[in-house]
């Protein structure tokens, strides 16, 4: 079975582009924290839209499921084949195709990196509303499938705001296209808007239309240390009510920065229990207006603040690399949960208290996008923690989240990592709609099935 799927695949994409040897395709079944490893009899690599639709087909008729995968940055598990799925990856599908300044738009295809979206968009005095500290490696397709959030959400919102229109091959086999409509467009049902954010199980995103907004040249970002998280957070409140320009609100308690400035020294000008970076942009220097609301703000401890291109990307590398050091000390339980704003602060004191009752001696790194209420949740297991610890922490922590109103999936999206979870934020009639769906664009279940939707039995 296996020979005739590959001699297929080989048939539609070309021999050099359907790796099969172990060491060729080693990058693609383990994930980017490492937590996630699984097997692929194939990867494939599609050049074009119908290359992509004829590799669905291929999948579709040999009944083997495939999972699509962009920059492989994701971390709910959800783009390696944990359950020896074909992959396909949209790595040579790549390349920005057209930008329209007037209607402030650009069309990429799936396997576009982030950052060369935005240097493209930038080449015309635009920029794109969505950035992430991956964006060197994450995918157009990838944000799509994520929905991802990022840096900019406070300003802009996630990548469906951003969306405009969308092609893909479903997993029903047919290619839906909808990309040049103009700006005002109520024709029927937004299958951009469904395709965002369903990670792969509908089908596969092979272009993109994203609105782009203008730019704001003039900058100034600050780090702010605090005597405790709680007055960074009330600042953070304070700050998301001002009239201020934010384009950035992200937040980082203090034993986070601290394993920072261990493992990717140099750590920050001054010690604090918890940090606030914030950065401001306008078309006028927003300086002034944010030194006024800093001046105003209760238990700031030490401050900074940079205008300069240098200066600035020197005070971001503290947001920037949280992420590559916790990868240091070992592979994390990573959770992206979120509240209503007011709830910030009973969340991180919940998610302390849990975690440190569950897993005693564990790592908690606590930092993010304080101005949208959500908390990324980083836990390292001690070597000699017992194997059932990582889902009793992910159990604990989504209880309270789900128990404040909140999400259990701030941006990362489920994936397979948080599948026994999601019942808790969604209704029985909510999960019956989204299996219709899945079974109407996708009815052999051969789009990433085990990424998601939960099967019935586990709720
Ligand atoms: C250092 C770091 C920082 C990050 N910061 C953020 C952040 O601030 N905000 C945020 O939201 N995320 C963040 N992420 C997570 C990650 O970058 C995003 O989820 C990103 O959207 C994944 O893009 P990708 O191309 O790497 O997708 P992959 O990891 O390849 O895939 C992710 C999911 O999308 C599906 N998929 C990929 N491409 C397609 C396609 N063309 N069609 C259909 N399905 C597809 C996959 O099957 C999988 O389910 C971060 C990750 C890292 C490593």
């Amino acid at each position: 079975l296996t020979g005739a799927l590959v001699a297929d695949l080989r048939e539609v994409v070309g021999d050099a582009n359907v790796l099969t040897a172990v060491e060729d395709t080693a990058g693609y079944t383990c994930d980017w924290t490492g937590r996630f490893q699984g097997l692929t009899p194939a990867v494939a690599r599609p050049a074009s839209t119908a290359e992509v639709a004829g590799v669905v087909a291929a999948c579709r008729r040999h009944g083997v499921p495939l999972v699509p995968q962009g920059g492989n940055t994701g971390l709910v598990g959800g783009g390696v084949p944990l359950a020896g799925e074909v992959v396909l990856s949209l790595s040579r599908l790549a390349g920005v195709e057209s930008v329209d300044p007037a209607a402030r738009r650009l069309v990429a295809l799936a396997g576009t990196p982030l950052a060369a979206v935005e240097a493209a968009a930038a080449a015309h005095g635009l920029a794109y509303g969505v950035d992430l500290g991956a964006r060197g490696s994450a995918t157009i397709g990838g944000t799509v499938a994520t929905n991802a959030g990022g840096l900019r959400f406070v300003r802009h919102g996630g990548t469906r705001e951003q969306l405009a229109g969308i092609e893909a091959v479903l997993g029903n086999g047919s290619t839906v296209a909808h990309l040049g409509a103009p700006a005002k467009d109520n024709t029927g049902y937004d299958l951009a808007a469904l395709l965002c954010g369903s990670e792969g199980t509908l089908g596969v995103v092979t272009r993109a239309c994203l609105r782009l907004v203008p730019r704001h040249d003039e900058r100034a970002v600050s780090l702010l240390g605090f005597a405790t998280p709680e007055a960074a957070l009330a600042a953070a409140a304070a700050l998301s009510a001002s009239m201020l320009p934010l384009d950035a609100l992200e937040m980082i308690w203090g034993p986070t920065m601290a394993l920072l400035a261990r493992e990717l020294p140099p750590g920050p000008p001054f010690d604090a229990a918890a940090y606030l970076l914030v950065e401001c942009a306008d078309l006028v220097d927003p300086l002034p207006a944010l030194s006024a609301a800093v001046d105003s703000l209760a238990g700031v401890v030490g401050a900074a603040v940079a205008t300069d291109g240098r200066r600035r990307a020197e005070l971001w590398r503290y947001r920037d690399e949280i992420a590559p050091a916790i990868a240091r000390v070992g592979v994390p339980v990573k959770m992206d949960v979120s509240v209503p704003l007011p709830a910030q602060r009973e969340l991180a004191a919940s998610v302390s208290a849990v975690v440190t009752g569950v897993a005693p001696g564990a790592g908690l790194y606590l930092f993010g996008h304080v101005g949208d209420g959500n908390l990324h949740v980083n836990v390292v297991l001690p070597a000699s923690a017992e194997r059932d610890v990582a889902h009793r922490v992910e159990d604990a922590v989504y209880r309270v989240t789900a128990d404040l109103g909140g999400s259990i999936s701030a941006e990362h999206g489920i994936g397979t990592a948080k599948l026994p979870w999601l019942g808790l934020v969604r209704s029985d009639a909510e999960l019956a709609a989204f299996r219709a769906i899945k079974s109407a664009l996708d009815p052999d279940s051969i789009c990433n099935p085990h990424c998601l939707l939960p099967p019935p039995f586990t709720r």
